[in-house]
């Protein structure tokens, strides 16, 4: 790429996941690579390590792992988690699998560890430096120069390069300077939904309480718990609840309604989680966002990856493997086309941002699924699927296993499932749907009588 001309340079906004990852693919290519972090190192300070936290690794991120090397490095740290694992209210447990195919698993990975192992194979290579405490407070677009700010001296500094990556978040900080009085859109949503995180400790012998190669949902009318695996035999929890209900319960005071509120909702969590009203408390009622904007770059100064140029609500747990699939894209284009930034950066944004769309759409509509799963229809539907899945394994591939376990572009699988829907219509599947969940609905009715 460099036909030993000096090498650009680029400044990175960021680095969590996405700005780890896309500097260690630029410097892998030559580049030189400076990127500003504004928070503490967190493999140096037990403020950050107490972020607890953990995601789902899927083909998509992990392809990208793979291919900038770091793979083996991650892959270390993580828990499979084969399926899932529902907990419908008083009903036994039931296990879903992930997959038909054993390879068909997402891994588990706490965040601060993953960001560590980034952070620590991206300095291990001699042209990137990540500097840290340092905000970015502003940009100079048409210079990519950079104003930044020491967070713990308050001192000011700039820093020029030939262009500018932001990977600061869906709140970023670059993204409204690079759309700065051109034609843009910005698009954020509060979801009416927002969460809590809660931690299931290891059991006394430092085994899991749950089962521990699967991901586990509590679905309820207006609540839901999720608890994810992690390698201590904890399990960090996301307790999702009505906007109404986190904020009257995060109330001072509100300790009984707490422990209430769980009893009721959740019992057979309470005994896992002795500290659950401190937890509760300790921990802030936070909010899924939803961010759409365009455009994503600036000429070929400016250009935006991961959440800050789109964030989705995190019900697929895709945002971090789709933000590392922007990472992976964007070098491949600036390599592609090394010496016209601009069409690299054009390019780029037109592979990814239909992508990114379709992602926030299919987001969106995982929440109600997963509530739904204890719903008749939901059930008739999903063991017909299988079944059909089952019988015709490659005319037929789940929604979930077409997002979750393929590199398949977003819209792809969009319009892949839509014509697999189409076809299952055509012939009397729906009908055979509806039939299957009013028997289900009966077999409820009459088990529920006899129990009356
Ligand atoms: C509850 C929850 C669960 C999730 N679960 C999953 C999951 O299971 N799987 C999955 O794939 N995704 C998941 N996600 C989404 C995932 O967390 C994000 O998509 C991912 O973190 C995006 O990475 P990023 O690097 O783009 O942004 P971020 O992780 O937000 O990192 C941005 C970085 O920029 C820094 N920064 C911000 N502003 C500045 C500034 N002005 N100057 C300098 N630095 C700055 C920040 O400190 C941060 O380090 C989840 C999200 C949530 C909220």
């Amino acid at each position: 790429m460099l036909n030993g001309a000096a090498p650009p340079k680029t400044i990175i906004i960021g680095a969590g996941p996405a700005g780890a990852l896309v500097g260690i693919f630029l410097a892998r290519h030559g580049l030189e690579v400076d990127v500003y972090e504004r928070r503490a190192d967190l493999r140096r300070s037990a403020v950050e390590r107490g972020r607890s936290i953990n995601l789902t690794l899927a083909a998509r991120g992990l392809d990208a792992l793979a291919k900038a090397d770091v793979l083996d490095a991650v892959m270390r740290l993580t828990v499979p988690l084969r399926g899932r694992v529902i907990h419908a209210a008083a009903q036994a447990p039931g296990f879903q699998p992930y997959g038909r195919r054993p390879q068909e698993v997402t891994y588990a990975i706490r965040r601060g560890e993953l960001q560590a192992a980034l952070l620590t194979a991206a300095e291990a290579l001699p042209n990137l430096r990540i500097r840290f405490n340092a905000r970015c407070v502003g940009i100079d677009r048409d210079r990519s120069l950079v104003r930044l700010a020491d967070e713990r001296t308050g001192e000011a500094f700039t820093a020029e390069s030939d262009f500018i990556i932001g990977a600061d978040g869906a709140f970023s900080s670059v993204r409204p300077l690079l759309q700065e009085g051109r034609a843009a859109n910005y698009h954020e949503e509060v979801h009416s939904y927002g969460y809590k995180e809660l931690t299931i400790p290891a059991a006394p012998d430092g085994g899991f309480r749950l089962r521990g190669d699967a991901l586990h949902v509590w679905p309820r009318e207006r609540s839901m718990l999720i608890a994810i695996p992690n390698r201590d035999g904890s399990f960090t929890c996301t307790c999702i609840l009505t906007h109404e209900d986190g904020v009257r319960l995060s109330q001072p005071g509100a300790e009984r309604d707490v422990q209430r509120f769980f009893t009721h909702t959740f019992p057979d969590v309470v005994a896992f989680v002795p500290q659950l009203v401190e937890d509760f408390h300790r921990n802030p009622f936070s909010q899924f966002v939803s961010t759409r904007t365009a455009p994503w770059h600036y000429r070929d100064r400016v250009v935006l990856v991961g959440d800050a140029a789109h964030a989705v609500y995190p019900f697929l747990g895709q945002g971090m493997n789709a933000a590392f699939e922007d990472c992976l894209a964007l070098a491949e284009s600036l390599m592609r086309h090394a010496h016209d930034r601009t069409r690299a950066f054009a390019e780029y944004e037109r592979l990814r941002k239909p992508n990114s769309d379709a992602l926030d759409l299919l987001s969106r509509r995982h929440l109600s699924a997963l509530r739904d799963q204890m719903r008749s229809s939901t059930i008739a539907r999903t063991q017909i699927y299988d079944r059909i899945s089952w019988l015709l394994p490659t005319a037929w591939v789940p929604l979930y296993t077409l997002i979750t376990h393929t590199t398949i572009p977003y819209t792809d699988v969009i319009a892949r499932w839509r014509r697999q829907e189409r076809v299952a219509r055509l012939v009397g599947v729906d009908v055979a749907v509806h039939a299957y969940a009013g028997l289900l609905t009966l077999r409820q009715l009459v088990i529920g009588a006899h129990q009356s």
